[in-house]
């Protein structure tokens, strides 16, 4: 194997498990007799070793700024079943939290470095596993990924790999970035047209084949069942709708009427459909496919309960700024159509703009505005995205629940 010699004191992040070594941190690298190659493979797994040749851990070569994502640490070699034992701990803490149960079948089976995994992400939805690779080496190992999903969740049947987004573009990439990976039981994958899980107790339709991200918005789950707890006889307004997780919440929670609002026409296909399937005939909810700031602008409409779920407003560091001015626009907006009494659940998913930034930009909105607002809750990511200690940069989906008199 590859060895990677690290900068003398650069082992120092790596003895405290943050799991990435940034190209900066690297003496040289030791290329084993395999390679042709001057360099090592993108993808390829390399042992890293501290300036006084001990080893430190085995991780994911990647050409870029992170250089290695280390799998295992204090280690020289992968061990041998290391992905069927990774998969069965990341599935046996969900299970020991109650999280898997015949009424909630979506959840997040893998999240990054947050289960030690970094670069992988895997949802569950009923029997189909999505798979998405951020790393090269992740896209690498698909294989042996998919073989441990089924072999070690018993309700994983298909295994579905989708990573045209998140692998890094430039990287040369052997086999394709989408499609199935395997599956077993049902023969015939079944076409993700038709295909539903559920959550806590409703229906929703996951199309990862032409949805965002794996196909559905996991991370929501608690945020959208404290939703359904204040929804009881008010007027909803559900902005960035995608395919109505808070909209079906808040009708089961006896919501007068809830009004979903998203710019993608699909989406709002999707909550038509979903709305449909769970409250059959029911005519409090009404679906637009419109842009937020247009929508907020024309509606004369009050509201007593709004939720703003935007997408991420900085991709990168460079974007906060923009992102901050964005969060402070359209919060104001929501605070100042909101009647006396409502409540407004706000988010921010953008991992750049950390929680006191989110808030700052909240607090702007409100003094902009210039009414009486009170913090309720303070919300993040559920269990199932959890954060690694060590690597604090897996926190990145915060929300305010806010009281406007
Ligand atoms: N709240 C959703 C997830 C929101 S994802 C859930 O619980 O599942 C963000 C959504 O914002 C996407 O569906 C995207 O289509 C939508 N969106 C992006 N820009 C928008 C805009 N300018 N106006 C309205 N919707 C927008």
């Amino acid at each position: 194997m590859t060895t990677i010699i690290l900068k003398p004191h650069k082992e120092e992040s790596l003895k405290r498990f943050h799991p990435w070594v940034f190209s900066g941190a690297i003496a040289r690298i030791v290329l084993d007799a395999a390679h042709a190659a001057a360099a090592p493979e993108e993808g390829e797994l390399v042992c890293v070793c501290s300036a006084a040749n001990e080893p430190l851990g085995v991780g994911h070569w990647q050409i870029g700024s992170i250089a290695v994502r280390i799998l295992a640490f204090g280690v020289e070699q992968l061990p041998e079943h290391f992905w069927h034992e990774r998969i069965r701990a990341a599935y046996q803490v969900r299970e020991a939290l109650g999280l898997i149960r015949p009424e909630n079948n979506t959840f997040r089976l893998i999240h990054g470095e947050g289960d030690f995994l970094p670069g992988l992400i895997v949802d569950i939805y009923a029997d189909t596993a999505v798979v998405q690779a951020h790393s090269v080496g992740m896209h690498v190992n698909r294989m042996e990924i998919a073989k441990a999903l089924t072999d070690e969740i018993p309700q994983v049947q298909n295994v579905y790999y989708k990573s045209d987004d998140t692998l890094p573009f430039k990287a040369p990439i052997e086999g394709d970035k989408v499609g199935h990976l395997r599956e077993t039981g049902t023969p015939g994958f079944r076409d993700a047209e038709e295909f539903w899980s559920m959550e806590n107790g409703l229906e929703f339709r996951i199309d990862w084949l032409r949805g965002q991200k794996t196909g559905f918005f996991i991370d929501q789950r608690e945020n959208r069942a404290l939703v359904e707890r204040y929804a009881k006889g008010k007027e909803v307004l559900n902005m960035f709708c995608y395919t109505g997780g808070f909209s079906l919440y808040a009708l089961r929670g006896g919501a007068r009427s809830v009004d979903s609002v998203d710019v993608s026409q699909k989406a709002i296909d999707l909550v038509n459909i979903n709305v449909a399937r769970n409250f059959p005939n029911d005519t409090r909810h009404h679906a637009y496919a419109a842009d937020a700031f247009d929508f907020l602008n024309e509606k004369i409409t009050n509201y007593d309960l709004i939720i703003l779920d935007p997408p991420a407003f900085a991709k990168h560091r460079d974007a906060v700024k923009n992102a901050l001015r964005g969060y402070q626009r359209i919060n104001a907006k929501a605070i100042e159509m909101i009647r006396p009494g409502g409540i407004l659940f706000t988010f921010s998913c953008s991992q750049a703009v950390d929680k006191e930034a989110f808030r700052l930009a909240v607090f702007s909105a409100a003094a902009q505005v210039g009414r009486k607002v009170r913090i309720l809750h303070q919300l993040h990511q559920p269990q199932d995205h959890p954060i690694n200690i060590y690597h604090p940069e897996g926190e990145y989906l915060k929300g305010l629940v806010l009281y406007v008199e």
